[in-house]
């Protein structure tokens, strides 16, 4: 089990309507341990990739995007979200329907923090029907940019995101992958991935 597979088990909680909450630690107080070990194991599994800007959407994958920022050194942008986000020439617009919200959201990043030129890794806390990250990748794509990939801290397996963009071809790694969730019971099963240990030379990566 990794270090965010047992930190799920001690502190999330599971909610009606497939929602995990993890606040203690992601969603509304941050672990910033936590999410150094995140940034750094996003970064490993990238490794092969370049990247010259990380890209998230507010509010919950900023604290992610931003340790990550850190470890390439390259800017860090967030796509702002807005009911009623007026289209115009200085921004790119797209639309996600919120898992969490239940609602249709405008998603937008303004013109000047895209460019042809850039290499963008996304990041989101969490990956369920996959329409933040395909309104990310939409945004990316107007700028005339390439998606370098998509590293999410916590994938819900059961739902149709992972499954979708894997059939894109995007590259995707998800930290945490939940296979089964039971309100009830409060149990989680999660998706075997393979094992790997934090050691001083992956701590000290850059
Ligand atoms: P998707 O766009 O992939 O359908 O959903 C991902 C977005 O919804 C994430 O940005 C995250 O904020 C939110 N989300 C989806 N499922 C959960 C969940 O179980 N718990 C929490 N805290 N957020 C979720």
């Amino acid at each position: 089990m990794n270090f965010l597979e047992e930190k799920i088990l001690m502190d999330g909680t599971i909610k009606q309507g497939n929602i995990l909450k993890i606040d203690s630690f992601l969603n509304h107080q941050i672990d910033i341990d936590i999410m150094r070990q995140i940034a750094y194991e996003l970064k490993r599994r990238f490794r092969d990739v370049e990247v010259n800007k990380v890209l998230t959407i507010e509010s919950s994958g900023i604290a992610i995007a931003t340790m990550l920022g850190n470890l390439y050194d390259v800017p860090v942008v967030f796509a702002k979200k807005g009911e009623s986000a007026n289209v115009t020439d200085d921004k790119y617009v797209s639309q996600a329907y919120s898992f969490t919200h239940k609602r249709m959201n405008n998603v937008f990043v303004s013109q000047p923090y895209l460019h042809a030129s850039d290499k963008v890794l996304i990041v989101d806390d969490f990956l369920a029907d996959g329409q933040a990250s395909l309104a990310l990748m939409d945004l990316v794509h107007q700028a005339g940019a390439q998606v370098a990939g998509i590293g999410i801290a916590v994938e819900k397996g059961w739902q149709r995101g992972g499954k979708i963009l894997r059939e894109m071809g995007c590259r995707l790694e998800s930290i945490a992958i939940i296979d089964e969730m039971d309100w009830e019971t409060q149990t989680i099963r999660f998706r075997q991935q393979p094992e790997r240990k934090l050691t001083k030379t992956n701590l000290n990566m850059k």
